[in-house]
């Protein structure tokens, strides 16, 4: 089994970060890279302020904050993942950037390297062929936020093998979380069940059923749900959930999965939830409320 004592993270956004952090607090060295300078900032204060969080509620002490925070090497340059046993890519949900990551990540990563993508939909089996090493490539799936959320679903491709599959298995339990596996098919489990309710939520809004307000109410207290369907959307970012309907729709080829036009609307518009600051809500108050 390959011994995972660098973890390379690839992609700093609010997905990223949060690999980057349970890693890093599980005792192993992490290189976080991404291509904005801005980005790979915003994540790194992410990081720094999500542990002090931790550390506030006595999850962690501040010795151990502190040596986690200089276990994280922050790079621009994806050269940095030559010293990585396994990268996790964790960058924009878009398969020809996912594809170019990985191209470029296989001219300088070590021979031993494994190769993992957090992506919420797209086909393992197609990321694994675009590297010299799809054996060694798998999906591992994490839940926002991640230092919170215990679940990380496991996708092997059709060339993963055995190995790569335990020693990934390895790693997640080393960083507390637990697992379930899923095939390679579009949007694996968690997403192919969540998202077509997502994007319902997004239809009843848009056919006048009912105001942002009405919708997340009635699934918080009727449905027992912990977050309304347009809240959980501006969380997990508008962008990737239309990324995701598109690889249901697509590859399955079923209408049910047509993304909501008002969904694309919002994305076009740049409103793409909490991390741009507006999506079915506007965060620029002191209190979330519905945009339009
Ligand atoms: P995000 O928009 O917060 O972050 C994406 C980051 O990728 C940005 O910082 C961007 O600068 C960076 N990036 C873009 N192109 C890059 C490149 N070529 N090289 C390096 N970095 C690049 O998105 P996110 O929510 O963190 O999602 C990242 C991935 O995680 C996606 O595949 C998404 O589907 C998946 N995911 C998201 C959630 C969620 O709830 N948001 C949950 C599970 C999985």
């Amino acid at each position: 089994m390959t011994a995972i004592k660098t973890v390379g993270v690839i992609g700093a956004g609010q997905m990223g970060n949060g690999i980057a952090h349970v890693s890093a607090l599980a005792g192993y060295d992490v290189i976080l890279s991404d291509v904005s300078e801005a980005a790979l900032k915003a994540g790194m204060d992410s990081i720094e302020r999500n542990m002090s969080r931790q550390v506030a509620r006595e999850m962690i002490n501040l010795d151990e904050m502190q040596v986690a925070l200089k276990r994280i090497k922050p790079s621009t340059s994806v050269k940095a993942h030559e010293a990585s046993d396994m990268i996790i890519e964790a960058a924009t949900e878009k398969r020809d950037v996912k594809e170019q990551i990985f191209r470029s990540v296989c001219d300088v990563i070590q021979p031993h390297a494994l190769l993992a993508t957090n992506t919420s939909s797209i086909s393992i089996t197609k990321l694994a062929s675009v590297t010299d090493r799809p054996e060694r490539f798998i999906g591992l799936h994490f839940m926002n936020p991640v230092p919170l959320m215990k679940l990380v679903e496991v996708i092997r491709g059709l060339n993963t093998d055995q190995q790569t599959y335990e020693t990934v298995i390895e790693y997640t339990k080393a960083i507390g979380k637990t697992t379930t596996n899923a095939e390679d098919y579009p949007a694996f489990i968690v997403n192919r069940i969540l998202m077509p309710m997502i994007n319902e939520a997004v239809y009843t809004l848009y056919e006048g059923v009912g105001s942002v307000h009405s919708i997340d109410t009635a699934m918080k207290l009727g449905a027992n749900h912990p977050m309304g369907p347009l809240q959980l959307a501006d969380f997990i970012g508008l962008d990737t959930c239309l990324s995701i309907m598109q690889v249901l729709h697509d590859g399955l080829a079923d209408t049910k999965y047509r993304p909501c036009p008002l969904l694309v609307k919002f994305v076009e518009a740049g409103w793409l939830g909490k991390k741009t600051g507006k999506g079915f809500y506007d965060y620029s108050g002191d209190v979330p409320i519905p945009s339009r």
